[in-house]
């Protein structure tokens, strides 16, 4: 991670080095608090834009709601504030947002009403999630033996950081495995997204994603499946099994910080022609040119900084 100059905390512009919390903070015992991760690009035309900004704001105040955190700041306020702080860290080549919901010191014991409500904004510049090589030529993927945690056990459509334990278990193993990210399924066996991303297999010339019943509401996935609707590709909403997947002709994940990474193998079996496949290559190359501003159609999703 490479230093920036600020972090925003509860409406101040800290020094990073300065942005500090108690040890007694509630989140930091048991786990509550919300994330996002949003991302700013450099565009065609040399300034810099936050992809889907209010998207990804509105998702963090949602992911509060249902975590029982009442936000102490406006949509407006947040979205300026993520502006804001790019434009003092001179971020202007791109970076990676972290807005955090947490709750702070004052409080023990499980019942947080009182907890107060704190918010961080982070941002920093970060290259690809799962590799440059990765984004060329696909990764290796890892069906863990971790369950997504069930939607009867969590708020599973929360980006809540509780759910991150999960992930971090099914991506140690993968990793420690020889692999480069784990695929974790839902209670019944069908696939639920990965530690980090969601999940797409090309057959027969369309897509299929899982529904959203046991994953994120992936804002990439959603972004994926309108660029794959206007070049005329279909999509299909379906669950998808384990065995399918192994006979794909293409596989990719969709993640903000992931972007459409194709995936090349899973667990030892080569999924199409064991590279980026064609299909995987025009959505991803349809992506960088929407996220960099390059194509007039979607420049409604950008948010200049300057
Ligand atoms: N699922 C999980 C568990 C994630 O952490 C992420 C990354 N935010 C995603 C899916 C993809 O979501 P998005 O496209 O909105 O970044």
């Amino acid at each position: 991670m490479t230093e920036a100059k600020y972090i925003w905390m509860d409406g101040e512009f800290t020094p990073w080095n300065d942005a500090k919390v108690h040890v007694l903070s509630h989140t930091l015992h048991y786990g509550n608090g919300a994330i996002e991760g949003t991302k700013a690009y450099k565009t065609v035309d040399g300034r810099c834009a936050i992809f889907k900004l209010t998207e990804h704001t509105q998702r963090l105040l949602n992911s509060s709601k249902m975590t029982l955190m009442s936000v102490p700041f406006s949509l407006e306020e947040l979205n300026k504030a993520q502006v804001e702080l790019l434009q003092k860290n001179d971020l202007t080549n791109g970076a990676y947002l972290r807005p955090l919901v947490y709750l702070g010191y004052g409080v023990m014991g499980l019942y947080h009403k009182d907890a107060p409500v704190k918010v961080s904004i982070s941002a920093w510049e970060w290259g690809a999630y799962l590799g440059e090589e990765g984004l060329k030529k696909g990764v290796r993927v890892k069906i863990s033996s971790f369950t997504r945690t069930p939607n009867t056990s969590g708020m599973g459509k929360a980006k809540a950081v509780a759910n991150y334990l999960n992930s971090q278990m099914a991506k140690y193993e993968a990793v420690e495995a020889g692999y480069d990210e784990a695929l974790l399924r839902d209670d019944q066996g069908y696939i639920a997204e990965a530690s980090g991303a969601c999940f797409f297999i090309v057959k027969d010339g369309k897509l299929i994603t899982p529904p959203n019943d046991n994953s994120l509401e992936s804002i990439t996935q959603a972004t994926a499946i309108e660029l794959a609707n206007d070049l005329g590709i279909e999509v299909v909403r379906r669950r998808i099994t384990r065995e399918e997947i192994y006979v794909a002709d293409e596989a990719f994940f969709t993640g903000t910080a992931a972007e459409i990474t194709p995936i090349r193998e899973v667990d030892a079996r080569v999924i199409g022609c064991g590279s980026r496949g064609p299909i995987t290559e025009k959505i991803q190359s349809t992506y960088f040119d929407v996220v960099t501003g390059k194509n007039p159609k979607y420049t409604k999703y950008l948010t200049y900084i300057n």
